[in-house]
Parts: structure tokens; C-alpha cells; sequence
């Protein structure tokens, strides 16, 4: 019997994991995929977290991650603006980040299952029981939900935000390019929004936002970003001006922004499995760190008291979820809605950026976090 059985092995599984292994409880994670592999991310980490890596020794300073201190926003047309960003960010690929921290947590004493997918968690009295595809079944005192934004597993959880299809599509590459270090680049084009930013080694990451339909219509990626994308012509050049240094792009669909709950039954969720931010605020990784600092603090505090009430952790452990990112959900979204994808508004807000800095700056205050220890 574990004392804790996490699902999932992203930024929140895996920091939850190596902080409560370190503190001396019991600890196994299943992930469904086998390190290092790439996910649809844009890859650019919030600097509200590198004091909380730092005490953690959990930085990756070996990977020289470059550190971005300027946003670039581009109109569809291609009218830009930059600005410098207060609190800024580092770029790091998550092929390279994942795994490392998950030798981090084989070092921690957490016992890592790769490749290994949960597919239903069952509750009896006292205890939990989680089964694998291959029916193999273990048993924990608590689980931990970090499967990421959508996974079969929310249908044996009958999460409701599955019920509605959600239309937008992420897609992602790795190439090498020649653009500015320290620059973020938001750049949209009509129905959403690519980031542009670099990670180690000298790459550059490329992950766009868009809708299902939008791609469909024409037919394939590589034509609908010949059409649509192109006609920014931030966008045409970086395409034609950069080697892609995967075979195709790595695609994900069904992202979904709606609702979800931090705790489901008796499962405590955290990162996306809680909720989900927009990823033009470029907060989400952030919001899995932090709230699995958050989670694992009061677990281990009530561990160390000695009477583990699911339910008295559950409530605080909501409450204090809701508090720290329930704003940033909120704004996220309302931001996108407004400001991306759309010519009008993307142009307005470019031509409006220019002389109202401080704008950006109270978008950005709306959808980040302060740095945390
Ligand atoms: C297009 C796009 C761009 C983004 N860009 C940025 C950005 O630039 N900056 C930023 O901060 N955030 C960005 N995000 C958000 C960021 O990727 C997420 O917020 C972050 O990955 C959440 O981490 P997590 O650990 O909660 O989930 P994940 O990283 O998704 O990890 C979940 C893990 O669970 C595993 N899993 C799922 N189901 C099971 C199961 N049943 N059993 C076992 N394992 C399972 C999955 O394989 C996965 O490894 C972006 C998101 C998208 C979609």
C-alpha cells in the first residue's frame, strides 16, 4: 500500500511526487508515456517560480534555459509592438524538463511507472484502488489527479466538462531559426495565435492556437498555414526562414477552457486536471508548479499531525486553489476571447499597446502569479 498514488507525470505530478517522497511518505506515479517525449506546450515558464525551484534544487540550470525579458505582439496584418516584460520568463523544452525532474523524483524514492496508464480509480473505505491497462491494481491512502487538461480518465470520473466538444486545436514545433534570445513572440493570425520563443540549445519553439474547423477547411496544416497563417507576414518569414526539426508537427485536439474542480469525490486534482488558463498568458506550467506546492504542503502537514480527514483537506486545499488562480482562469479567457485571433481587435490593441504599456502590464498582473518560495 502506497500512502500516495499520483496520476500523471507533468509538471504537477512530478513536482507533488518529489516533494512529498523528500518529506518521507510513500509514493508511487504512473505516467502513460515513457520520458523524455515531447508535448504541445509553448515551453516559456513564468520567473514567479524559479525562487521556489531554486530552494528545491529542482532549477535545471544545466540546460542554460535562455531567459526572455521581451514580448513582441503582432496584429494579423503584421503591425507589431514590444515591450519589455517586468517579471519575464525561461525558456526550457519539456522533453528536456520533464525528464530530468523525473530522475529527480526516482531519486526522491518515488517509485516511477512508465508507461503505464490508470484507467479507474475506485474508492473503499479506507482506501483507494487504481488499475492499470493491464488490470494490474494498487492501492493508496490518497490519489492525486495531475493527468494533464483531458484524459479517458475524466470519463470514469464523469467530469462535466467533457460534455460539450471544445473546437480548438494545439499544434507545435522545435526549429532552428535566427530570432532574438530574449524575446517572446505572440503573433495571430485570423482565428488565433502562435508564441515564438526559445529554449535550450539553441532552438526555438513554435506552438500555435487555433480552431479544428479553421484546418479542416483547408485541407491540411501545412495548407492552412500557408493561407491563413502567412498573411502575417511575421509568420511567413519565420516559417520560410526556419528548419523544423521534427518530421511533422505534433498536434493536439479537444483543449478545453471550461470549468473543472480541484477536487473530485475524494480525488485531489492539480495542474490542468484542476484548470485549465489559456496558453496566451503563458502561465499554465506555473500554475502546476505552484499548486502542487500547494497541495503537497497541506498533505504532508496533516501526514505529520497524524489524522489524514480527506475531507478537512480537501475543503482547504480548494479553498486556497480558488483564491490563488480562480482570477486567473477568469481573465485568461475573457483575454483571449477579446484580443486574439481577431483582425479588429488585434490591431486595436497593438495600436493601443503602443502607447499604454501599462496596460499589458495589468494583463499580464491579471493572468500571473508573484514569485512564490
Ligand atoms: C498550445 C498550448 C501552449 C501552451 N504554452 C504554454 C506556455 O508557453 N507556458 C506555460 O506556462 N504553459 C503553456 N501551456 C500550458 C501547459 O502546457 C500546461 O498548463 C502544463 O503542461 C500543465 O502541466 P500538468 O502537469 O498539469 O499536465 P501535463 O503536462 O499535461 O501532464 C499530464 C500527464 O499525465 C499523463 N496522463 C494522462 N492521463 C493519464 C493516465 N490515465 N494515466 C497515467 N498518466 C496519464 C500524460 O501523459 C501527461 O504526461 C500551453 C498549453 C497549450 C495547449
Amino acid at each position: 500500500m502506497f500512502d500516495i498514488a499520483i496520476i500523471g507525470g507533468g509538471l504537477a505530478g512530478l513536482v507533488n511526487s518529489i516533494l512529498l517522497s523528500r518529506a518521507g511518505l510513500k509514493v508511487v506515479l504512473f505516467e502513460k508515456n515513457q520520458y523524455p517525449f515531447h508535448r504541445v506546450c509553448g515551453e516559456y515558464i513564468s520567473n514567479e517560480v524559479i525562487p521556489f525551484l531554486e530552494n528545491h534544487d529542482l532549477f535545471p540550470l544545466e540546460f542554460a534555459p535562455p531567459n526572455i525579458s521581451e514580448l513582441l505582439i503582432s496584429s494579423v496584418r503584421g503591425k507589431s509592438f514590444s515591450s519589455t516584460l517586468d517579471l519575464g520568463g525561461f525558456g526550457i523544452s519539456r522533453f528536456a524538463f520533464d525528464h530530468w525532474l523525473s530522475l529527480k523524483a526516482e531519486a526522491a524514492g518515488v517509485q516511477v511507472y512508465q508507461n503505464t496508464t490508470i484507467k479507474e480509480v475506485r474508492k473503499s473505505t479506507v482506501f483507494f484502488e487504481l488499475s492499470t491497462q493491464n488490470d494490474e491494481v494498487f492501492t493508496s491512502k490518497l490519489v492525486i489527479g495531475a493527468h494533464g487538461k483531458r484524459a479517458k480518465l475524466d470519463q470514469s470520473l464523469n467530469r462535466s466538462f467533457l460534455q460539450k466538444h471544445s473546437p480548438y486545436v494545439g499544434v507545435k514545433y522545435h526549429v532552428k531559426t535566427n530570432l532574438p534570445d530574449d524575446q517572446i513572440a505572440l503573433h495571430n493570425f485570423e482565428g488565433g495565435y502562435c508564441g515564438v520563443s526559445r529554449v535550450e540549445d539553441g532552438k526555438y519553439n513554435v506552438c500555435y492556437l487555433t480552431h479544428r474547423d479553421g484546418i479542416r477547411e483547408h485541407g491540411s496544416i501545412e495548407a492552412f498555414e500557408e493561407n491563413i497563417m502567412y498573411r502575417n507576414p511575421h509568420l511567413e518569414s519565420l516559417f520560410r526562414n526556419s528548419d523544423k526539426l521534427f518530421e511533422k508537427p505534433l498536434v493536439i485536439n479537444e483543449i478545453s477552457f471550461d470549468k473543472r474542480e480541484p477536487i473530485n469525490g475524494s480525488l485531489f486534482m492539480c495542474g490542468d486536471a484542476a484548470g485549465m488558463i489559456t496558453p496566451l498568458c503563458g502561465n499554465g506550467m506555473a500554475m502546476a508548479i505552484h499548486s502542487a506546492k500547494i497541495l503537497s504542503s497541506f498533505i504532508i502537514d496533516q501526514w505529520k499531525s497524524g489524522d489524514l480527514n480527506l475531507e478537512a483537506l480537501g475543503n482547504a486545499y480548494e479553498k486556497t486553489w480558488t483564491k490563488q488562480f480562480g482570477t486567473r482562469l477568469w481573465a485568461g479567457l475573457k483575454i483571449q476571447d477579446s484580443l486574439f485571433g481577431n483582425n479588429w481587435a488585434s490591431s486595436t490593441a497593438v495600436f493601443t499597446g503602443k502607447y499604454l504599456k501599462p496596460l499589458t502590464d495589468a494583463l499580464i498582473r491579471q493572468t500571473h502569479g508573484s514569485p512564490f518560495s
